[in-house]
């Protein structure tokens, strides 16, 4: 069978996150996405974990609404580098818990610091016969290559256990198999969503295809066992992402590689810290200049949420506004998920909301759509491709490294 899946979310026990990142309304939110499994994030926090406990109907089963929940939690290791661990079940959640509970606070946060680096995570996480890998490798602040050059300078001894990376909003399949080492992952597409709607939960996923709905079928497909698999990466194009180009963290103003370099990673403006874009970083690390995809690598669809796309073709400013939700609504109620709407329904046929939003929908599969790179913790935005807008993006592309797609 073939599921969609988003294992990297946190929960309202982590900081900065909605309120609304309990049991119930991402198991709702996410049947309304089309996706079958969500992973509960942050499962060694001991309230969250009560939580997961009530809604189980054994050691292992969680379902709310048609949507299943796997185990799994980010830790923070000694260097500040994120990893992240998909459990077997509550029991093998509540051991990580015990053992892990002596190298740091879980109860201050749903994403606990540890004093351990990653190699000691990895072996606790074999002990618990949990699948890890490192979260959002590529970005700058808090990820496996923005502290080391390698897998093996990070997992040591215990590289040969890493099974899969999480290519993070920024960066997409075609970045990360430039770098040879990666060859052997597999590659997850997760949403590390903050809160529950739509243009958060599952704006990247996984699709696998698995012997069955639990931890043991995600399992076969992440190690890529007798024929299963993942069968498809669905996210953003990596120029959405907060840190695709290298920029100022506090007025947001990009920088090549070079002049961030001669400016000694101080933005001449304001003096605010340079971060290094995932771009940047990428061709840092790549053996090869352009991807090459070993045969186990799926197709990757770049996908705009829907409702940032109906924002913007209602002229909102915000996706909470009454039109926005109706028209969301109204699309996904008719056609069944944002994936059916944007990639796979006739256009025609799409034409019960207003007329511009199916324009604006039409632009982004004729890829017509501009994307102004994100970077330095700002995300990129989207413009419909209007004539004078066009001319001003080109005018403008050396300086904000703006793009015009297509694909
Ligand atoms: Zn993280
Ligand atoms: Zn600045």
């Amino acid at each position: 069978m073939i599921i969609n899946a988003d294992l990297h979310i946190h929960s309202k026990y982590s900081m900065a996150t909605s309120k609304s990142m309990d049991l119930n309304t991402i198991g709702t939110e996410a049947s309304k996405k089309g996706i079958d499994v969500v992973g509960t994030g942050d499962c060694l926090h001991p309230m969250w974990l009560e939580e997961i406990k009530n809604a189980s109907t054994d050691d292992s089963t969680i379902k709310i609404e048609n949507t299943h929940f796997v185990l799994t939690t980010e830790v923070e290791d000694i260097n500040r580098v994120h990893h992240l661990l998909i459990l077997p079940s509550i029991s093998k959640a509540e051991e990580l818990a015990e053992r892990i509970g002596k190298q740091g606070n879980l109860t201050s946060d749903g994403r606990p610091s540890v004093k351990m680096d990653g190699c000691e995570i990895a072996e606790i996480g074999k002990d618990v016969e949990a699948l890890i890998g490192p979260s959002h490798a590529f970005t700058p602040w808090t990820a496996i290559y923005a502290a080391h050059d390698s897998l093996q300078n990070c997992y040591k001894d215990m590289t040969g256990y890493i099974s899969f990376l999480e290519l993070g909003l920024s960066a997409d399949t075609d970045y990360a198999d430039r770098i040879k080492e990666l060859h052997e992952l597999t590659f997850l597409t997760n949403s590390d969503a903050h809160s529950p709607w739509p243009n958060k939960l599952a704006r990247e996923f996984t699709q696998f295809s698995v012997p069955e709905i639990s931890f043991d079928g995600i399992k076969s497909a992440i190690l890529r066992k007798n024929k299963y698999g993942p069968t498809l990466n669905v996210g953003f194009y990596p120029e959405e992402g907060k840190y695709n180009q290298t920029a100022c963290t506090r007025c947001f103003q990009h920088f090549t590689l070079e002049s961030a370099k001669e400016n000694n990673w101080r933005c001449p403006e304001d003096r605010g810290q340079i971060k290094k874009g995932v771009y940047d970083r990428i061709n840092e690390l790549a053996d090869f200049d352009a991807p090459m995809h070993p045969s186990h690598r799926p197709d990757y669809i770049h996908l705009i949420p829907l409702s940032e796309i109906i924002m913007m073709a209602l002229g909102h400013s915000s996706i909470h506004t009454k039109g926005v939700q109706q028209a969301w609504n109204k699309l996904i109620t008719d056609f069944g998920s944002e994936v059916a709407v944007l990639l796979d329904t006739d256009i025609e046929r799409l034409k019960v909301v207003d007329e511009k939003i199916v324009n604006a929908i039409s632009a982004f599969r004729d890829g017509k759509l501009i994307i102004h790179a994100g970077g330095g913790g700002k995300y990129g935005w989207i413009e419909l491709p209007e004539k004078e807008k066009q001319v001003k993006a080109q005018n403008t592309e050396s300086s904000n490294q703006s793009r015009l797609f297509d694909y």
